[in-house]
């Protein structure tokens, strides 16, 4: 299979390309903010690797995008080496503070409600996204810091005009950008919230990002950013007061520690997968699905399924409900507690868990397997844990360089404009990232819960986030992930099935409208389109599915994702990108300019 992209949206930087380099393959950036996918580019331009490139990135969607990422949050970049073969990934979650307790966010027996929980210093967890890419750029990339900083700095002095997504979640922020003064007044200036095509300019962020290019993340682990950062999750509000704070301290900061992971790695249908590891359940839970579904022809119109049929989407809801049924008892940071996670991908176990997916009916509400090595002789099965309705945001970005490197990172605050917490006088956004932990502990021996995703000091919260690589034959094919809290691994399993049941072209299986489930109990969001038929929906909700809405009507009305990626293909060797129009995803080529030495890693 051939994977193309015809995105329409391409910005193709052609340099004067040498007769040398005639053959070299094109550097590809796919981001979903142009001034963010333009700053990676430069590196590209510059002659910096794909990591190069994923920091200049990085750094200016903080600027751009700074709802959804940045220096205050964690995220996961997987980087493929061309040389070696070798895939990898730098691990920046945040962590819970060493003072963090299991049932911080339920002081007497009860959660607190998701809106009080995550806007408070409590829910701000030890930010990982500068160390984690210093990390890479140290180890894998060719630039200094300072210098994949430039392009994010320059947005901040100078400014860049606000587009339809930030007005629209300045609009819709659930009161985040009101809660906090200096929140407030970058996005509210004056109490008016900024709109489409204002003038947006950092000055505080600005004066950050310089401190930092100038004296390397220290200044911001031990540092003056350090106490700013501890104080300002100090603050109090009147509604719950002191046990809202945050636990946050200098130390935590200073101990802060980046992982280097192995990816999680998983086949279907001849493809492999490389996935994200706990924390997050986003490689296992997607690789689960897929197994789920491997006995059904989902490509195949003749047996009845094929894109879009009540037949397909019947059997990807029935295990999407199987694999979230499991993740949300089993997965958690498995460097803090026991997991499963062999036995969850255990083909005898899946073998089981699939053969309760009938075609023509609709489970029961299924619950937790009991995955080897678990005792299965205990009677009482753990109950899921539940955290809040884990949250639309946070971003991706997918990058392949000349040299076939790539990287594929999703970034986040949590929350879109996480905390709501801006630093005062540095000008970045604080995250709510522990609320992606159980609001109440659920860890009970007597039951044989784990409580995988209990708070606890040091530990990070489960994720859902799923960078992903693709591979045909040892060969990365394409690079993709998704922001969408708990429905990233559904769009990630969504664009996987496109492309290899369904013979889509990267940019198809992107814009294909997508369907996620994300608990046992199963209701279905679904996004509109020609496929999900009205027909198709009134089948569903024959069987049983709920979440659709009234008979007859088009219950088909959510966005789900927003799922930027790079291709490779091997014959000619070309590289390609496709972006997605549910943000303002752009892909940018770049063309060799300059004779450069061999820099695949
Ligand atoms: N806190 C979320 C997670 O790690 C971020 C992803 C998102 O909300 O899109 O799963």
């Amino acid at each position: 299979m051939s994977i193309r992209s015809h995105s329409l949206r391409w910005l193709v930087i052609y340099l004067l390309s040498s007769s040398v380099l005639a053959a070299a393959p094109d550097g590809v950036v796919a981001v979903s903010h142009p001034a963010a996918a333009a700053a990676g580019a430069r590196m590209l331009t510059q002659g910096g690797n794909a990591i190069d490139a994923a920091a200049a990135v990085q750094f200016a969607l903080n600027v751009v995008e700074p709802q959804s990422s940045g220096i205050g949050g964690g995220g996961f970049m997987l980087i493929h080496l061309a040389k070696t073969g070798k895939t990898v990934i730098v691990d920046s979650r945040e962590q819970a503070p060493a003072a963090a307790t299991a049932d911080m966010f339920a002081p007497e027996g009860l959660a607190m409600p998701f809106p009080l929980a995550s806007t408070r210093g409590l829910a701000v967890g030890v930010p990982g996204t500068l160390r984690g890419v210093d990390t890479a750029l140290r180890r894998w990339g060719t630039m200094k810091l300072a210098a994949t900083m430039a392009p994010a700095i320059e947005l901040a002095e100078r400014g860049f005009r606000v587009n339809r997504f930030m007005a629209e979640d300045i609009a819709h922020d659930g009161g985040r950008t009101q809660l906090q003064p200096e929140t407030a007044a970058t996005f509210r200036p004056g109490g008016v919230p900024l709109a489409e095509g204002d003038w947006l300019v950092q000055r505080d962020l600005a004066k950050t990002l310089k401190l930092i290019a100038a004296r390397g993340p220290d200044a911001f682990y031990r540092g003056p950013i350090a106490h700013a950062i501890v104080k300002a999750q100090q603050r109090t509000r009147n509604e719950i007061g002191a046990t809202g704070q945050g636990r946050m301290t200098l130390s935590d900061l200073a101990h802060y520690q980046v992982v280097i992971r192995q990816p999680l790695i998983g086949h279907y249908r001849g493809w492999t997968l490389a996935g994200m590891p706990p924390p997050s359940s986003g490689g296992l839970t997607t690789i689960q699905i897929l197994k789920l579904l491997e006995r059904f022809p989902l490509g195949d119109a003749a047996q009845g399924y094929g894109f879009g049929s009540p037949k397909t989407i019947h059997v990807m809801i029935e295990a999407m409900r199987l694999a979230f049924a499991d993740r949300a008892v089993w997965i958690g940071d498995a460097a803090a507690v026991p997991m499963p996670q062999t036995g969850l991908l255990h083909p005898g176990y899946l073998a089981t868990r699939s053969a309760l997916i009938n075609p023509d009916s609709r489970m029961v509400t299924p619950q937790a397997g009991t995955p080897p090595p678990w005792d299965t002789s205990l009677a009482a099965r753990p109950h899921a844990s539940r955290t809040h309705l884990e949250s639309p945001h946070t971003t991706h970005f997918s990058i392949v360089d000349r040299w076939g490197n790539m990287v594929s990172y999703t970034s986040t605050i949590e929350n879109t404009w996480g905390s709501g917490i801006t630093v005062p006088g540095y000008g970045f956004l604080l995250n709510n990232e522990l609320t992606d932990f159980n609001l109440t502990p659920t860890a009970d021996a007597a039951k044989g819960n784990p409580g995988a995703n209990d708070v606890a000091p040091a530990k990070r919260p489960r994720s859902s986030m799923a960078p992903t690589l693709l591979m045909k034959n040892g060969k990365p094919v394409a690079a993709f992930g998704s922001p969408g809290g708990a429905t990233i691994i559904n769009s990630v399993l969504n664009v996987t099935l496109n492309l290899i049941d369904h013979g889509m072209t990267l940019q198809q299986a992107i814009d294909a409208p997508r369907l996620s489930v994300t608990h046992a109990t199963g209701p279905v969001s679904c996004e509109s389109g020609a496929r999900f038929s009205v027909a198709a929906q009134n089948a569903l909700r024959n069987q049983g599915h709920i979440g659709l809405g009234e008979a007859g009507t088009d219950g088909c009305r959510q966005s789900i994702g927003s799922v930027q990626a790079v291709a490779m293909e091997t014959a000619p060797e070309t590289h390609n990108g496709a972006a997605d129009l549910r943000r303002e995803g752009t892909v940018i080529r770049v063309k060799p300019a300059i004779a450069l030495p061999d820099r695949r890693l």
